[in-house]
């Protein structure tokens, strides 16, 4: 049977509840036990798709084309896992089906409310979720804090799911993030925020059974027993979560301080693992892979061009991509983020003049366009390695038919509609299309390779699956030209349509892709296109 971890957080957003959860998921994998995680975000956005990433950060594409929260992300990334749709439960989302039954009739006769209908509707999804995977443990992260009113329905929801489970904690238990601040002029490691926000956890019904307690140091021993007494936990139960050098050690930290044994007690999960035996990894190749994470012994820097790096958290896929290449390659990777509209200075070349590679991410809309075109050009000319994704891949071609084709006009249709030389244009099957949420081309496709082309060298093999986002692609009309004059197009769609991968043979490394190659990236297992994009950066270096 099914058994059930949700995580709250108190006091603010941003303590890394998303890291907790993805860190004791792994875990309990490492037990043995099969792990997937729900996150809940409580806003009236059915998804993640038609948000801007200064918002909330990256939109992440699942595989089967969902735009979700990063938080699935690195649940996918730290579970090695694949998740659905389903494993993200929006307000929107919740709302839109009550709303629709409501109007088919289901509810005929009664009056429809959050309680008992919403919250219903909610444990309906998580339900579904646990028949759907039959995982022995599925993490529930409720985003927001607790206290906010959107937040109220999930809370409300998962306290009663706990009733229905039973209340022995065996089979639910809530873990209970919160900060445990330091005030400079006395030094001492404050628990009065945590306090309060149990209490406010208590008056919606639901007793915390594990308090993780985000602090810049770990936890005294008197801080633990203080945060014990007030918010009646035992003190084996006041986890330390201190600031980590990177995301990785997190579940090495949270291990050290006896998370996992006091889980595993609590739920009452020792059979099961025993079970379970066979399937247990251990941390063992975690641990090398921090390691070697943790001790580069060469530097590159690349530049990451972006139009949203005022917000870290907009580019999370790529740096932990290139995080996974920094392990592998023993290398540390430093990234340059470079706004795009400051390469359409004068000076442009000044602010590449330092990088050893060069990433353009993709994005939407004309602001910054011509920053990307010149940074592509910088980088063709220059020999400097280049690896550009979704809107990167098509300005690198906007970019070969004007320098190269000498068509002056080039430009995608998306930013001007009417170019002589649309050489990106908008798909055939977009057109007509009038809704923005959840229409683009998304989610994972097959991409055939051609033999003999460095996209085949670097995947090993003719057909690989990549997810996709995004509304634009080649137009067609010029593909025979521009591959005439020296751009190959290796990747293509099953009926040879969709241009997916393009390179440049005569050059270091010049590569593109319109699909995300960021979002399938592991620890262990690094994207190919990135991994070979720093080998190359590491290579041409060297010279
Ligand atoms: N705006 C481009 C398109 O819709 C690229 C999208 C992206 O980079 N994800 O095709």
């Amino acid at each position: 049977m099914t058994k059930f971890i949700v995580i709250t957080g108190g006091v603010l957003s941003g303590l890394g509840k998303g890291i907790v959860t993805s860190s004791l998921g792994k875990l309990l994998k490492s037990h043995g036990l099969s792990v997937t995680a729900i996150k809940v975000d409580p806003y009236l956005n059915c998804d993640a798709g038609t948000m801007n990433p200064f918002e909330h950060g990256e939109v992440f594409v699942l595989r089967d084309g969902t735009e979700v929260d990063l938080d699935l992300g690195n649940y996918e990334r730290f579970l090695d896992t694949e998740l659905t749709g389903d494993d993200n439960i929006t307000t929107g989302k919740v709302y839109r089906s009550v709303i629709e039954k409501e109007r088919s009739g289901e509810y005929l006769g009664k009056t429809v409310q959050i309680i008992p209908h919403i919250t219903d509707e909610i444990n309906r999804r998580i339900w579904k979720v646990a028949d759907d995977t039959n995982s022995d443990i599925i993490l529930i992260e409720m985003g927001g804090t607790v206290g906010d009113i959107e937040s109220a329905p999930f809370l409300e929801a998962s306290r009663q799911l706990h009733m229905e489970l039973g209340d022995d904690s065996k089979n639910l238990i809530f873990i209970h993030t919160t900060l445990v601040p330091v005030l400079s002029v006395v030094g001492e490691q404050k628990t009065k925020p945590t306090q309060h926000s149990v209490q406010e956890l208590r008056a919606i019904g639901i007793e915390p059974d594990i308090i993780v307690g985000r602090s810049d140091n770990k936890l005294d021993k008197s801080t633990k027993k203080k945060i014990s007494l007030f918010c009646d936990v035992p003190v084996e139960a006041v986890v330390s979560s201190p600031n980590a050098n990177n995301i990785y050690q997190v579940p090495l930290i949270l291990d050290d301080e006896g998370m996992t044994s006091y889980v595993i007690k609590k739920m009452g999960l020792e059979e099961i693992i025993q079970e379970r035996k066979e399937q247990a990894t251990g941390m063992v190749e975690w641990k090398e892979f921090l390691e070697s994470y943790e001790n580069p012994t060469s530097e590159i820097t690349i530049a990451l061009v972006g139009k949203y790096c005022d917000l870290k958290d907009a580019y999370t896929s790529h740096e932990e991509a290139l995080n996974h290449c920094r392990a592998a390659t023993k290398t540390k990777i430093n990234i340059k983020y470079i706004e795009s509209e400051d390469l359409e200075k004068e000076d442009h070349k000044n602010l590449l003049s330092d990088v050893d590679g060069i990433l353009i991410p993709g994005g939407f809309g004309t602001r910054g366009i011509n920053g990307k075109i010149n940074a592509v050009n910088y980088a063709r000319i220059n020999d400097i390695p280049i690896l550009s994704i979704c809107l990167g891949f098509q300005v690198s071609v906007i970019e070969f038919a004007r320098n190269v084709l000498g068509y002056e006009d080039a430009n995608s249709s998306e930013f001007d509609e009417r170019t002589e030389h649309p050489v990106i244009d908008f798909m055939p099957m977009q057109r007509g299309i009038d809704m923005m949420g959840g229409t683009m081309r998304l989610g994972a496709e097959k991409v055939l390779l051609d033999e003999g082309t460095r996209a085949f060298e670097i995947y090993g093999e003719e057909e690989i699956e990549e997810r996709h986002r995004h509304r634009y692609e080649v137009n067609l009309d010029f593909k025979e030209e521009i591959e005439e004059n020296g751009m190959v197009f290796s990747g293509k769609s099953h009926n040879q349509k969709r241009m997916e991968i393009l390179e440049i043979t005569e050059h270091p490394f010049f590569m593109g892709c319109q699909f995300h190659p960021e979002f399938c990236s592991r620890p262990m297992k690094p994207a190919p296109l990135f991994l070979a994009f720093v080998k190359a950066i590491i290579e041409q270096k060297g010279k």
